[in-house]
């Protein structure tokens, strides 16, 4: 599943090519005002973490940027689609297009318990995007291979550990060829001894040079992986930073004050 690998079609080819570009989004649900302008920039090959308090609108950015919310407002744009505006309804070939760019994985893993691993794998590409069964197969048994998990192809999501409902949760997604990986606080349901490999697999993605962006709290993978941090708080984007940067020498009390929590 190297960027060289036609299974897929998502890892970066080049350095400094945008692959979306966000203006300007506001969501409110109500009389919350959950999304407040928020601007953002993703070059291919890049991994964006996200962090912040709960309820400060990390999910719902992920939710906009993969079509699952509709913002009220504000612009995006994915590399070769059209500008998306959302102060005017989205035709719907716009919205399909835009779900087709991104796969989400989630902090559950949510399989399908009455389908076993490799149905759970090939559903979306089958009946969602028309590829052929067997090919289908084919790149599942490939993608499952890469994470460890070949010889569990046949059994049922409740025989597998957390962690390897999760690993099949990322590969269902890669199975989807999305451009950009969205990651939705993917190991906080797990067990801490399960967190470890989970954090690899996504870690191994990013060096291959898979585009992500990565809501999470787990600041030695932010370390790692990250290019750059993101800090949310209240619907807004209150900082951006190195790693390095982000979580040495923050330079908003707002981000001083929840890294205090959470260091
Ligand atoms: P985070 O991921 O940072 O925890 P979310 O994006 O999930 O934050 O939520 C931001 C705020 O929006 C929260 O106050 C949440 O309760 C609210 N919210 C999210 N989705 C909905 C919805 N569908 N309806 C009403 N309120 C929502």
């Amino acid at each position: 599943m190297s960027p060289t690998d036609p299974t897929t079609r998502g890892p970066a080819t080049s350095g400094e090519e945008v692959l979306l570009r966000a203006h300007g989004l506001s969501k409110s649900f109500g009389e919350l005002s959950v999304l407040r302008s928020i601007d953002l920039t993703v070059t291919k090959g890049e991994v964006v973490v996200l962090i912040g308090p709960s309820g400060s609108g990390k999910t719902t950015v992920l939710r906009s940027l993969n079509g699952l919310e509709t913002p009220d407002g504000g612009t995006l744009t994915f590399a070769g689609g059209p500008d998306l505006d959302f102060s005017r309804p989205l035709p719907k070939r716009d919205r399909m297009a835009l779900r087709d760019r991104s796969a989400m994985v989630f902090q559950q893993h949510n399989l399908f318990p009455h389908r076993t691993v490799l149905e759970n794998v090939i559903e979306g590409p089958v009946h969602v995007q028309g590829v052929r069964r067997d090919e289908a197969v084919a790149a599942a048994e490939q993608l499952l291979d890469r994470v460890g998990l070949r010889d569990k192809r046949d059994v049922y999501p409740f025989q597998l550990s957390g962690g390897q409902q999760q690993r099949v949760g990322i590969v269902r997604a890669l199975a989807l060829r999305p451009s950009l990986l969205l990651f939705d606080e993917p190991t906080s349901a797990l067990d801490p001894e399960l967190v470890g490999e989970v954090l690899a697999v996504i870690k191994e993605l990013a060096d291959e040079g898979w585009t992500m962006v990565v809501v999470t709290h787990e600041v030695s993978f932010a370390r790692a992986a990250a290019d750059e941090v993101l800090f949310m708080d209240q619907g807004v984007i209150v900082e951006r930073a190195t790693p390095e940067q982000m979580f040495t020498r923050p330079q908003h009390e707002r981000t001083r004050r929840f890294l205090d929590r959470i260091l």
